[in-house]
């Protein structure tokens, strides 16, 4: 377990069996010729394997073959379309186990909650293989002997931006909807967890999809971002990552214009009254901050806290945080694993120290040394902290969190919608009605009451604010995917 390098090596080739890591265009690995670009393994900071930078000309030429995989596709019938996704859903599933350990490798999340993502993929495509038939136009009942009725069209060719959190989760949470109506997809990977996406790539194409209909395109965003968000051919850009990244994709996008989904940021509030289930609540907090070692955009980052348990609660959490096993990738007892790259590492290390300078009280965890031997951080609990400090501000991507004292429902809802970000949170209460007045009341794309962090393909995601816009799941993302046409016809006599 303490060298996944071997492994690493094994599973390259059974899953990939290309020589050189590149994009994947029409079932073609494409090598890049640009900077090589190391591929760092988390959990002991050495270098997996190293591929060269994409360059503008494959990105064209991975567009062109969109557009030609997209005439295939789109002259599917719908019902095939459909057989073809749910056979992929079952080539991700038999594949499930070497696909989740090359996912933990390379992004440091822990086994459990890789095998639990991959599972979660083949479902993504089942669910969606449902749909490419039941997505309905309407008749419209127009006034005058005239029948209206709507078309929903695929846009054409769309480009999904994904993230190294959960590279293979997002990548099938954006791809399959947009498959499922007819698009084809240029999906680009995080530079730095590069490897699943084109496993999936390539049994898509085993599962029956026609050459073009997905292709990845593998790089550093600023040489694939600009190149692909101007060409004409791309009609579409869905994109999960920073604020900040996502603003420059949004305004590239603009310049066109065509339309972005943006999944961006958080800080969710994971608000306690005193009449809730403590213990519950305590543990979900932990589970709220810590899932995915925090990389998660979703997370419980704020907690607040009435203030008459505030610290018998915060020390409940602190308690139960230290039950959450940060290891090794691989070790199956590992609830999280080892931050994904170093540049985040040192970010949260920042960011806790900055807490700290700015006042807060550090009740368990702390910056962690930098060892040279893979990218793990303490969970880290804040208190004392109140909502104008940077640390309660500006999402940490870490397992931190920091608990915010408040006296009443409204200050609560205050404090909750008091940030630039609306992504998710939760209600901890006993109170029936004050749940729903305050669900009713808090900014965001997805609220729990009494309970944090499950999600389903089959409802909607996503967030208001500097957190995004759009939905990406559930049936309300299919109008992300599909342009409306409004058909007249006269059909009464003298019409
Ligand atoms: P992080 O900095 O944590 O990697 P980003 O939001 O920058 O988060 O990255 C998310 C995705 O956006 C990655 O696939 C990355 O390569 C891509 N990306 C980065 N910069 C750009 C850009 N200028 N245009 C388009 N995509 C980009």
């Amino acid at each position: 377990m303490e060298n996944s390098s071997s492994e690493f090596n094994s599973l390259v080739s059974s899953l990939i069996g290309a020589e050189a890591i590149g994009s994947y265009i029409a079932g073609e690995m494409v090598s890049g010729d640009g900077a090589e670009l190391p591929l760092v393994d988390p959990a002991s900071e050495q270098t997996l394997l190293q591929f060269a930078d994409t360059n503008a000309e494959i990105v064209r030429a991975s567009i062109v073959s969109c557009q030609a995989g997209h005439k295939q596709w789109a002259d599917f019938s719908a019902q095939r379309r459909g057989e073809v996704l749910a056979q992929l859903g079952r080539l991700i599933q038999r594949h499930a186990e070497p696909l989740a350990r090359l996912e933990a490798i390379t992004s440091g999340k822990a086994i459990k909650a890789a095998r639990a993502q991959v599972s979660a993929v083949a479902e993504i495509f089942r669910y969606y293989s449902g749909w490419t038939d039941k997505f309905l136009g309407n008749v419209i009942p127009v006034p005058g002997g005239q029948l209206n009725y709507t078309l929903r069209e695929p846009l054409g060719v769309v480009l999904a931006i994904t993230p190294w959190n959960s590279p293979i989760y997002l990548a099938a949470w954006n791809v399959a909807p947009a498959l499922a109506m007819g698009n084809s997809v240029l999906l680009k990977p995080s530079e730095v967890t590069p490897l699943t996406a084109l496993v999936m790539a390539r049994l898509a194409l085993e599962a029956g999809m026609p050459a073009g209909t997905l292709n990845v395109v593998n790089g550093l965003g600023k040489t694939i971002g600009d190149v692909a968000i101007s060409n004409p051919i791309v009609k579409k850009v869905v994109f999960v990552g920073s604020t900040q990244t996502g603003r420059a994709v949004n305004a590239a996008a603009a310049q066109r214009p065509i339309s972005c989904l943006l999944e961006l940021g958080g800080k969710s509030a994971n608000i306690v009254f005193d009449d809730a289930n403590l213990a519950q609540a305590a543990r979900a907090a932990v589970i709220a901050a810590c899932a995915n070692t925090g990389q998660n955009c979703a997370a419980g980052s704020r907690l607040l806290v009435q203030r008459g348990i505030y610290d018998q609660f915060v020390d409940a959490v602190a308690h139960a945080i230290v039950e959450f096993r940060i290891g090794h990738p691989l070790d199956e007892s590992a609830d999280g694993g080892p931050i994904n790259n170093r540049a985040q590492f040192d970010r949260i290390n920042r960011m806790v120290e900055m807490g700290i300078s700015e006042g807060a009280k550090l009740v368990t965890g702390g910056v962690s040394e930098v060892t040279g031997q893979g990218y793990y951080v303490k969970p880290t609990v804040l208190k004392h902290v109140n909502n104008a400090m940077r640390i309660a501000r500006e999402e940490v991507f870490g397992p931190v969190v920091v608990a915010i004292p408040f006296d009443t429902e409204a200050e609560a809802i205050a404090i909750a919608n008091d940030s630039e970000f609306a992504l998710a949170g939760a209600v901890w209460t006993r109170d029936v009605a004050r749940a729903h007045r305050v669900v009713a009341q808090v900014n965001a794309g997805l609220l729990w009451v009494n309970m944090y962090r499950d999600m389903h393909v089959a409802t909607p995601f996503g967030g208001n604010d500097s957190s995004g816009y759009g939905r990406s799941s559930g049936a309300e993302c299919l109008y992300e995917y599909t342009k409306t046409k409004s058909v007249w016809v006269p059909i009464a006599e003298g019409c």
